[in-house]
């Protein structure tokens, strides 16, 4: 009955040793436990068995690129890669030049199989570690990796592979950016029919983000990351509630010069050019809105966010009124109201009646001129009851939210503190992830090299 078993029984002393745990399992639990070692062992010898019998093969050696004088095997090496399922360990054939120039040891073997000189884990480990960094501490990184799939590796190498891969998205995105400055428009975004007909979305918000002090030591300093959410605004069926389809984030840790063309190509990619209808959604930052009136107002309807405008109405009753009042608090009240009914112009005419009065202080005086060119310079983006017919959000919540999910999730944990790099490579590999483009980062389908 069973053959497996004793086929792999028969292999060696070690497996037989396997194979009896497996069958001395009391319990499932067990059971699962040593059939995975196992497989785990089966897996390493399959691979190793493979690579020695390539290892055997004839080598076509190449001409040193130094003297051109073709390569002399110095005989077989070995080498080992620690990878998902354990270590592999073999040997294969390297050459040097016969001339001794220092090119060090070259392994056709190696450049066949993918492989780099020095590198020590293969490129599927790295690609479940870079995964794991992304939402969790590269300590616990190496602590998951063991606990997951027992292979070993420090917080410190999880730590390099971020640095390396994250360097590598950024390569691809500053190639997009010449690209679009070169007058090269990129490639839309392939999306549903059913998603393609809902508005696009566009919001922009900062966060602030801890980095150590040039040199390391001494406070913290507190710097802001510009972050940018593009996405299809949708409605679920059951509750109408807004929901967001491809969801898609910009971030840059510098100014909004720095953000508007990384967002500028998102933008392009997302349909900016095309979509039936693009809603520009944001608080009062006037960074935020000095790019929207730059690059989006001729695209897009600008919606102030509604809680913003009515914290701005309360400063003004707060200081006309004295804040401790329940005519202040009655003023205020209506004029939210109006405000949210399309009637921005008796607020404003209220505002302008007030400013009028003999003996209003001076502080007062200020706040309602502040909050009266506030209202005015954004009259068509306060057209809530409008908007509201258009079925369109007055809150941005939804961009604030996903604005700092992006960074508070992972980069303000107890006691972090970034270096700019780190920070960088760490935000893109982050980026990649929520943008759906992580796995082109890794090469695991099978391609030339
Ligand atoms: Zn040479």
């Amino acid at each position: 009955m069973s053959c497996l078993r004793d086929s792999i029984r028969q292999i060696g002393p070690s497996l037989q040793e396997l194979i009896e745990a497996i069958e001395n399992a009391s319990t499932l639990t067990l059971l699962i436990l040593s059939a995975w070692r196992l497989v785990r062992v089966l897996a390493v010898r399959i691979v190793e068995e493979v690579l020695i019998e390539r290892a055997q093969r004839p080598t076509q050696w190449t001409e040193c690129p130094k003297c051109g004088k073709r390569l002399h095997s110095k005989g077989f090496v070995p080498r080992q890669i620690t990878s998902v399922i354990g270590t592999i360990r073999w040997k294969r054939r390297v050459g040097r030049c016969p001339h001794g120039c220092a090119i060090g040891q070259i392994a056709p073997l190696d450049n066949a199989l993918g492989l780099l000189p020095h590198q020590r884990t293969s490129v599927e480990l790295q690609r479940l570690g870079c995964l794991l960094a992304i939402f969790v501490p590269f300590e616990t990184v190496s602590v998951l990796l063991n606990c997951l799939i027992s292979v070993q590796v420090s917080g410190t190498s999880v730590w390099h592979w971020v640095q390396k891969s994250g360097q590598k998205a950024m390569d691809c995105l500053h190639r997009q950016l010449a690209e679009l400055s070169s007058g090269q428009l990129p490639q839309m975004e392939t999306l549903d029919e059913a998603v393609s007909v809902l508005p696009l979305l566009i919001g922009a918000d900062g966060v602030m983000v801890p980095f150590r002090p040039e040199g390391g030591k001494g406070r913290t300093e507190w710097r802001e990351v510009k972050v940018a959410v593009l996405a299809r605004l949708g409605r679920r069926s059951k509750s109408n509630a807004p929901q967001l389809h491809q969801r898609r984030l910009v971030a840059v840790l510098g100014k909004i010069d720095a953000l508007r063309p990384r967002l500028w190509l998102e933008a392009l990619r997302q349909g900016v050019l095309t979509a039936a209808q693009v809603v520009w959604l944001s608080d009062g930052g006037t960074g935020f809105w000095g790019l929207y009136t730059a690059c989006f107002a001729f695209y897009a309807i600008g919606i102030l966010d509604f809680y913003h405008a009515a914290q701005n109405l309360w400063k003004g009753a707060r200081a006309w009124l004295d804040g401790r009042s329940k005519k202040a608090r009655q003023w205020f009240a209506s004029a939210r109201h109006r405000l949210r009914h399309g009637e921005t112009n008796e607020v404003l005419s209220d505002i302008s009646s007030a400013l009028k009065l003999d003996g209003l202080p001076e502080t007062a005086r200020k706040a309602l001129k502040n909050l009266y060119e506030y209202l005015n310079t954004h009259q068509y983006h306060i057209q809530y009851q409008k908007f509201k017919e258009l079925g369109l959000p007055i809150g941005s919540g939804m961009v604030e939210s996903a604005c700092k999910w992006l960074i508070q999730q992972r980069f303000k944990g107890v006691g972090m503190r970034w270096s700019e790099t780190g920070f960088n490579h760490l935000l893109h590999l982050r980026l990649a992830w929520v943008n759906g483009r992580f796995e082109e980062l890794f090469a695991l389908e099978d391609s030339p090299n």
